[in-house]
């Protein structure tokens, strides 16, 4: 449905994409992750249309972006970093407006009430755009976007400066899209492109670094997990007894709170679960398991694992081209 090749960008000598090339299925969510300044807006704008690219192509299902703009953007909704929200009007006139601007033809107030519905935004319909709040405002932006059924939707980190319920909400609501629609969401977040995409198309400094399922991409890179644990007892003894356990690579304090129990920082070995293990450990010296939590892994934990398998890669095939030479 998407399909970008060989796309690049500079602005002066800044290399903002590097050479991209990705496909999205027709169906599927892609989470295009990477930290700021990676290059996703720059690549979601060149997709869109709005930003033209230095060289490559950009296809939305079979026509090229450039041969047939005005066909390809028919397929595309999109919701850029910063929406461009007319503040001053109702949400029913901004809606109206693009609407207009989009030259859409189905049935005005039909299409545009059932998208209200979808994205849950008819009660406020009324209500200046300047007065909603930054969830509301999130959902008008989306809202814009479907107008005009496109196949396609782009959404540049939908859940920024929302608050914890808001982003739950606006997750939902894009899994809810993915039903009926192919999506490319951005996002610098690791547990978002987790929670929401079929598959992970990882950016850094204007190059992939990685392109798998979702699935495919956690495990290769979660390997050991790390978990905080609270644990009433005597702290060298317990340290001892963490340590000793079965499949732990490590265990640490990591604080002391004023009551009794101390927080500790456990790393197990890859692909074991230690929880178990350590819940009859624990019990069995009669020492309180008062807390458990597992670290949710950073977007910088997964760029030092990619980064660090590709060099282990290389410097595996540097020691056997060394070997074959001896
Ligand atoms: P992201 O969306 O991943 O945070 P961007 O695509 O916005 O990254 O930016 C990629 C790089 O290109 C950054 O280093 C940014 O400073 C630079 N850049 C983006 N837009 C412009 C522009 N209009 N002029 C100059 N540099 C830009
Ligand atoms: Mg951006």
């Amino acid at each position: 449905m998407i399909e970008i090749t060989d796309v690049r960008k500079s602005f002066g000598d800044k290399h903002a994409v590097d050479g991209i090339s990705f496909r999205v299925e027709e169906g599927e969510i892609m989470g295009f992750l990477g930290p700021n300044g990676a290059g996703k807006s720059t690549t979601l704008n060149i997709i869109t249309g709005y930003l033209s690219a230095d060289s490559g192509t950009v296809k939305i299902d079979g026509t090229d972006i450039l041969a047939d703009p005005l066909k390809a953007k028919k397929d595309i909704g999109f919701l850029p970093e910063i929406p461009p929200l007319y503040t001053e009007m109702t949400v029913m006139e901004y809606l109206s407006f693009v609407y207009d601007l989009k030259g859409c033809r189905l049935p005005r107030r039909q299409h545009l009430k059932e998208i209200c519905e979808v994205v849950k935004i008819w009660d406020v319909s009324k209500r200046l755009i300047k007065n909603l709040s930054k969830g509301y405002r999130q959902r008008v932006g989306i809202a814009q976007a479907l107008i005009g059924n496109p196949k396609v939707l782009i959404f540049d980190e939908p859940t920024i400066g929302l608050d914890p319920r808001q982003i739950i909400e606006i997750r939902n609501l894009i899994k809810m899209l993915g039903k009926e629609h192919t999506i490319i969401l951005s996002t610098h977040i690791l547990p978002e492109v987790q929670a929401v995409c079929d598959r992970i198309v990882v950016i850094n400094k204007g190059r992939i670094v990685a392109n798998e399922k979702t699935e495919d991409l956690i495990n290769a890179v979660e390997g050991s997990r790390k978990l905080v644990a609270k644990i009433v007892g005597p702290e060298e003894e317990v340290l001892k007894a963490l340590r000793g356990l079965g499949g732990m690579k490590s265990a640490d304090v990591i604080g002391k709170r004023d009551t009794d129990s101390i927080s500790y920082l456990l790393e197990s070995q890859e692909r074991v679960d230690i929880r178990k293990p350590l819940f009859f450990a624990l019990a069995a010296k009669g020492w309180p398991l008062i807390g458990l939590e597992g670290v949710e892994l950073s977007l910088e934990d997964v760029f030092i694992r990619l980064v660090g398998k590709g060099n282990e890669k290389t410097e595996l095939k540097k020691s056997r081209k060394g070997g074959g030479n001896k």
